[in-house]
């Protein structure tokens, strides 16, 4: 893990996009160790294009694009080590129960644990202890995201990333969501998460920024008790939203 605050994922006027459409237009974005960064924006912003460009998928016309100093479009694999990936719908081995989910997932990352490490991972992440032998496929979202946390926990990766994490989780399961990212950022990984919730946003983020048309049109910071204006933060949505 990296011992200073230079970002941990950190683009650099990045232009990307498919086939002749460009559709980030010179993004730059920075996640430092410890800090949850929430990137926002309407339907077509660029998001989840962003999230593909950090996992090598999307590669930069223009610009800069590191992960841990590794850069994605030159080796892939090694970014991707460094990184754990929350979709918005989890895909699990429905089969299989939650302990053998991370065993197996653990084992194709090169990382095979121990059973007592796996249910500890599972316990950490907040699954009881009675849920990990039961099949996945009985599983709501947010105990689909804790085995993948889970597994964030277990490989010790630097940085998470996630689509839509809270969208169809419940006010109690959302809080939980919250509690668990804190504490990745107490360990010191950096997390961005890329979503439409701005109150989930607002709730959990160090900083949040509005995404308008592939690039960054404002960047807001976590600021005493209050943390956020959220009235301001609603503002500024509603251009990023309308480019208004
Ligand atoms: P949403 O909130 O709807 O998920 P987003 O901000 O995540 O939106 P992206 O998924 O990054 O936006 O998509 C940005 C633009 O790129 C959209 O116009 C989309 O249609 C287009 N796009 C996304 N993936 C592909 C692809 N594989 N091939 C071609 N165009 C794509």
């Amino acid at each position: 893990m990296a011992s200073t605050n230079a970002p941990l994922l950190d683009i650099s006027a990045a232009v990307a996009g498919y086939g002749k459409r460009d559709v980030l237009q010179g993004l730059t974005l920075q996640v430092a160790p410890g800090e949850i960064y929430a990137l926002l924006g309407a339907n077509g912003a660029g998001k989840t294009t962003t999230i593909s460009l950090l996992l090598g998928f999307v590669q930069a016309r223009t610009g800069r694009v590191r992960v841990g100093g590794i850069d994605p479009a030159a080796d892939a694999a090694g970014a991707r080590r460094q990184i754990a990936y929350i979709p918005e719908n989890v895909a699990l081995y429905e089969h299989l129960s939650a302990r053998e989910n991370l065993a197996y997932l653990l084992d194709l990352a090169g990382q095979a644990a121990s059973d007592a490490a796996v249910r500890e991972a599972l316990t950490a992440a907040g699954l009881a202890g009675a849920t990990h032998d039961q099949r996945v496929s009985g599983f709501s979202k947010g105990m689909r995201q804790k085995v993948v946390i889970a597994l964030a926990l277990a490989r010790h990766v630097p940085a998470l990333l996630l689509d839509e994490p809270t969208s169809g989780l419940d006010p109690q399961a959302s809080a939980e969501f919250s509690r668990l990212l804190g504490e990745l950022r107490a360990r010191g990984v950096a997390v961005l998460m890329v979503t439409h919730d701005l109150l989930g946003a607002a709730d959990v983020a160090d900083r949040i920024g509005f995404l308008l048309a592939g690039k960054l049109v404002e960047e807001v910071t976590a600021n005493g008790p209050d943390r956020f204006d959220v009235r301001a933060l609603h503002r500024h949505y509603a251009v990023a939203e309308t480019g208004a």
